[in-house]
């Protein structure tokens, strides 16, 4: 059954302003919620004590605040903490914290499972059902956030966010951007600006829309120095080849002087590890303030792909280095929970049967192989 209250979840702080002027109340009203919601975890309007109680009985009557479901949470061997969050009756998708030293990051999903179908990636294997709400992208953050006990600006425990999970980020762009903006924000997780980290397999004139409205770091993933290389991993190449793709983030950066781009590079075994790969990355790397993450492949079932050598990785990050970019290698984190970049995997209905076909090619592989 679906509820016909709005979801407060939903809304950023102009939208929740909005909302409480259709409801005959003072805007200001609405950021006191907010922060009873983001800052100290509540949604039962009953709790909220500064807020007078015939405004509270008219909330309680004309809106509500749900936070996706928990299905399961999972601790890692390092502390790399994993919720499975359900999202309706059949889907499913994770979100994953991991905590370091100095900083606590929380990695969020877009989407419930991905159209993009990017070859060494396992959510791309299970196809695609839908985008998801602006409420269910905050809400992982806020479920995180409270498990954490995490107070902005007093107790922080969560200090980035990375739209690094499930999904493409740009496909579902007024929800990514309306939830990015709740986790900037002073009365939302007041997270700043650069912690916040949209992360794409490049569509540019998505980049475009991004650079005009909001203001977040950037990540792409390259994961290939040339064109054919990379269509051949990230088909949305064919459409966006490199050459526009660093066109458009020199025109992101032009606009943000001290901004640095991302650049994810999956290191695969014999595929895009070799040193050949490397000076052609220099190449492309010259032309725009950049950096390089080089992410050692996780593994999942079925795939065709393998992790490239420690020795290899280093070697590739030292040419690297030498030419003066400026390149780090992602440590593995959570991989005996399958939190790891590329492994996270929900639960979703697929929709445009890109399972069934993956599940066939994993069979006849099997067969080939016995
Ligand atoms: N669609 C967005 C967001 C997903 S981010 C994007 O493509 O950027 C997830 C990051 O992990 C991407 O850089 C992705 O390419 C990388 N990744 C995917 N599968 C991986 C795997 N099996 N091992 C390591 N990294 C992987």
């Amino acid at each position: 059954m679906t509820s016909a209250k709005a979801n407060l979840l939903d809304y950023d702080r102009q939208g929740l302003r909005d909302l409480f002027a259709q409801l005959g109340e003072k805007p200001y009203r609405a950021e006191q919620v907010m922060k009873w919601i983001y800052h100290r975890h509540v949604t039962d309007f009953a709790q909220m004590t500064d807020v007078g109680a015939a405004l509270r009985d008219k909330l309680e009557a004309a809106v509500e605040i749900v936070p996706p479901k928990t299905l399961f949470e999972k601790q890692a061997a390092d502390a790399t903490y994993k919720w499975l969050l359900g999202m309706d009756g059949s889907n499913a998708i994770e979100a994953v914290f991991i905590p370091e030293a100095t900083r606590g990051t929380l990695c969020v999903s877009s989407q419930i499972g991905c159209g993009l179908n990017c070859q060494f990636c396992s959510t791309g294997t299970q196809g695609f059902n839908r985008n998801l709400s602006t409420a269910e992208i905050i809400g992982q953050v806020w479920v995180a956030a409270k498990h954490l006990g995490n107070v902005p600006h007093h107790q922080r425990k969560l200090t980035n966010v990375v739209m690094m999970g499930m999904g493409e980020p740009l496909l579902n762009f007024d929800n990514v951007v309306r939830a990015m903006s709740l986790m900037r924000d002073d009365l939302g997780f007041g997270l700043a600006n650069k912690r916040v980290t949209l992360s794409t397999a490049g569509l540019v004139p998505m980049i475009d829309k991004l650079s005009e409205s909001s203001d977040v770091s950037l990540a792409v993933s390259l994961h290939a120095p040339n064109d054919e290389l990379r269509t051949e991993l990230v088909p949305l190449n064919r459409k966006y080849p490199i050459a526009e793709l660093l066109a458009a983030c020199q025109r992101y950066a032009a606009r943000r002087p001290r901004t640095t781009i991302t650049f994810e590079y999956t290191m695969l075994k014999g595929i895009n590890d070799l040193p050949q790969h490397a000076r052609e990355l220099i190449k492309l790397m010259r032309k725009l303030p950049s950096k390089v993450n080089l992410i050692p492949f996780n593994t999942f079932t079925g795939t065709r792909f393998e992790r490239s050598d420690e020795t290899t990785i280093r070697s590739f990050q030292k040419t690297l280095l030498d030419a003066g970019v400026l390149t780090m290698v992602r440590r593995t984190r959570g991989d005996d929970i399958d939190a790891a970049c590329g492994q996270l995997k929900g639960q979703v209905v697929d929709r445009t049967r890109r399972n069934a076909e993956f599940q066939r090619r994993i069979e006849l592989g099997a067969r080939n192989a016995a």
